[in-house]
């Protein structure tokens, strides 16, 4: 559709900001609004509050300091006036002048040395004269104008937007097509997709700004909605998609219960029981299962899924259970030996450092059927391995590997789909459960096992280490194993930094490697493959000098041997070791050969050693809050009283504040995911993008998680129980608009 005001050389522009459409444009929603209907009078501001403000330029010039020029404004209004300021504001010379009307909005402040408030770089745009063209001045003076994110310079800045869109919704003005139908709008209360367009943009007399500014208007309302609602719709479509094809009815015959319960070492808590129920009942049924299986750390996961493949093999079908990293895939192996090795399963691991001859008969025997339970890393999907008979897949600590994996391992294919089970390390914010897992089933282990006593976690200085050496020492002495953790492998001599479970853009999982993260080479900003390593990520931003002062994990696992550790046994644990390297250190540490872990993130998911107490992170201001939970929860597995001391180096920042603060007030893994998506935002809570989590036009996850509960509810009964006051047409269009907004969405995803 042809765009007034968009040619093709603006339309490149646009697109660049992933606007393609009419359509596109006019969801590209105003991010604030200002009332210049009503504007606030300069006396009743007050320092400390953000506000827009209108007057007239009073004065208006340069001032050159010694660092740097600053360009000052008088703004007045009848006998007040307040100062405004735009440091290195030279730009400014000539566009601001005196007699100008503008509108500024930004944080009021007092000033030092008198009593009048002033301005520091605020946001402005002057308005438009007395000659400007009628359509200028409609827009922009006496109502409550939207500002827009600029979509690329000042060409395309608020103003130009706001003219484009209005012509835009005049030219469609009566033909908007309506994509959800009339008695759903009316039941929620939300106006007409057209209605709600226009107001968004150019919301009518009398809207309370407030309400604008937190989008809890009907109109704004009504677009994230429909926005969550075909995201809802869609992965509902794919849940019972999945569900309909053909699956394998397992049988929980008296064997496999007895099975079942004879390889529990204790007694299941209430959680787990419910949680392998509702996982057997869908087992039992004739339909692939898709189940995801959350819980805090050390809820007991693991033995709940190691049930369920019990289940599965008594039922004479092959297991497979992948897991992030190779440390994990061989702690995970020695537990299943350990608590099936009663049994005459025969269980195998496959990770990338199994060698070539080893793997060929390994693969072999897959084939045949001859092995029961595989346990592996990305290996197991990357090594073209065909299942004689494959039942049952548990995905581990699921997003390390991006959503897209899970369904790759291979079974044979006139064989039924096999039951999938995914698991998390940390809890996920329900908000991203129901958008990036929406099409799963969900269990959730809701309580720890019995007798664990709550971590007792501490901030404490580095220049305390002295005491934190003591503490390790006496605990070892009692016959305990600590973990030491540190942000880097080595610190200062390179600009390396530790990414062991590094994924690329297309999810792959990389074998542990080091990517280098720092010097951004000619102005370009430093890429990680992941956000997950916030921690070599705050590092990497933080700059080479202040890496210099980073302690790393390889200097001071020397420094500890020789000085405050020389009577313990000390190992040394980092990405960089090779398999087999890794593998000694860590069994070490977990038949208690060693005491004292020195290690690197390595040690973050899943490493299960229940004697260990004392979980040391320094520079924990550099770790993200899921690390940091995850880190912790490395200790407090047995019943002995565990502590987690997290160090922190000379400069810690505000959030880095807010994340310590918050570890040492709470051990709810739920609590503290809330708190992480609130503080990084969606995007960065898994790290990357291709996490598959949707790029959302005016939907903001966390700002909109009350209409996202609605939506699927919406959804899901939109699916499973017609309202029979939604029409046949209503219907066919509900299915047209999601195949096209799904498959613009997610591209070859297709929809039902
Ligand atoms: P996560 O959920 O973090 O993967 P794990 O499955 O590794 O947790 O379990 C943590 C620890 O708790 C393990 O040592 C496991 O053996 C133990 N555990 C699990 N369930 C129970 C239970 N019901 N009673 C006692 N200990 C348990
Ligand atoms: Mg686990």
């Amino acid at each position: 559709m042809y765009v007034r005001g968009v040619g093709p050389r603006v339309a490149t522009l646009l697109e660049a900001k992933g606007i393609r459409t009419a359509e596109d444009l006019l969801y590209h929603l105003p991010f604030r609004y200002e009332d210049r209907q009503h504007p606030r009078a300069l006396d009743e501001l007050k320092a400390g509050e953000t506000a827009s403000v209108i007057g007239e330029i009073r004065s208006a010039g340069l001032v050159r300091t010694k660092r740097q020029p600053i360009f000052e404004i008088a703004l007045g209004q009848g006998a007040f006036t307040i100062k405004c300021m735009w440091f290195n504001g030279g730009y400014l010379q000539g566009r601001l002048r005196v007699g100008q009307t503008i509108a500024l909005f930004g944080r009021i402040e007092a000033s030092r040395s008198t009593r009048n408030l002033k301005m520091i770089q605020p946001q402005f745009e002057l308005l438009p004269e007395a000659g400007s063209d009628d359509m200028t001045r409609l827009l922009e003076v006496g109502r409550i104008t939207p500002v827009y994110e600029s979509l690329g310079g000042a060409q395309l800045a608020s103003r130009w937007q706001r003219k484009v869109i209005f012509q835009l919704l005049e030219g469609i003005r009566g033909n908007v097509p309506e994509c959800l139908p009339e008695a759903m709008l009316e039941r929620l209360g939300f106006p007409g997709r057209e209605q709600a367009l226009a107001e968004a943009h150019f919301p009518p007399e009398g809207t309370a700004t407030d309400a604008l500014e937190a989008a809890q208007t009907a109109a704004q309302r009504r677009l994230i909605f429909e926005e969550l609602f075909y995201l809802e719709l869609g992965l509902e479509l794919k849940r019972r998609r999945g569900r309909e094809q053909r699956g394998i009815a397992f049988r929980t015959t008296d064997a496999a219960r007895e099975a079942i319960r004879a390889i529990l070492p204790f007694h299941p808590t209430a959680a787990q029981k419910r949680a392998l129920g509702e996982i057997v009942a869908d087992m039992r049924e004739a339909h692939p299962m898709r189940r995801l299986l959350q819980g805090d750390v050390g809820s007991g996961k693991t033995i709940v899924a190691l049930q369920a493949m019990v289940v599965a093999m008594e039922n004479g079908y092959q297991t497979a259970l992948m897991a992030p990293t190779e440390i994990l895939a061989t702690q995970h192996y020695l537990a299943a030996r350990k608590l099936l090795g009663r049994q005459k399963y025969r269980i195998a691991l496959l990770t990338g450092s199994v060698d070539a001859d080893a793997k060929r008969v390994l693969r072999r025997q897959m084939e045949q059927g001859e092995v029961q339970l595989v346990i592996g890393t990305h290996a197991l999907i990357e090594e073209n391995v065909e299942f004689a008979r494959l039942g049952l897949v548990v995905v581990d600590e699921q997003h390390r590997f991006g959503v897209m994996q899970r369904f790759r391992l291979m079974k044979k294919p006139n064989e039924a789909e096999p039951d999938v089970l995914v698991m998390t390390a940390t809890p996920i914010p329900r908000t991203l459960a129901l958008t990036l897992y929406g099409d799963l089933d969900t269990s959730v282990l809701d309580d720890l096992p019995p007798g664990r006593t709550p971590i007792a976690t501490r901030r404490m200085e580095a220049e305390r280490a002295g005491e934190v050496w003591e503490f390790v020492r006496a605990q070892v002495t009692s016959g305990r194993q600590a973990y030491i953790v540190y942000p880097v492998i080595e610190g200062t001599k390179d600009d390396q930094q530790e990414l062991d479970f590094a994924q690329d853009e297309a999810g792959e999982n990389l074998p542990a490697k080091t990517v280098e993260v720092a010097k951004p080479r000619r102005g370009r900003p430093a890429t990680l493959f992941t956000a997950e390593k916030a921690a070599a990520k705050v590092a990497a931003k933080a700059g080479p000098k202040a890496r210099m002062e980073l302690r790393s994990a390889t200097e001071m696992f020397e420094q500890l041997r020789a000085g405050p550790f020389s009577e313990l046994r000390v190992g040394l644990l980092h990405g960089r070791l090779d398999a087999d390297e890794k593998e000694v250190v860590m069994r070490r540490f977990q038949r208690g050969e060693t005491d004292v872990l020195v290690a690197t993130t390595v040690v973050e998911v899943g490493v299960d050693v229940p004697n260990a107490t004392v979980m040391v992170v320094d520079h924990a201001e550099r770790f993200g809050l899921a690390q940091l939970h995850q880190l912790r929860g490395r200790v407090g597995r047995g019943n002995a009283k565990s502590y987690c001391i997290l160090m922190t180096g000379e400069r810690v920042s505000a959030e880095a504040e807010q994340r310590l603060e918050a570890m040492v007030a709470t051990q709810n893994g739920f609590e503290l995911a809330e708190l992480d998506l609130k503080m990084r935002g969606p995007g960065e809570f898994f790290g990357t993008r291709q996490a598959g989590l949707p790029g959302f036009r005016v939907v903001n996850l966390i700002r909109d998680k009350e209409l996202l509960e609605v939506a699927k509810q919406e959804a899901t009964c939109f699916v499973s129980a017609p309202d029979p006051e939604v029409t046949e047409t209503e219907r066919r269009r509900v299915w047209e608009h999601l195949k096209q907004s799904w498959q613009r969405r997610y591209g070859l995803m297709e929809a039902g």
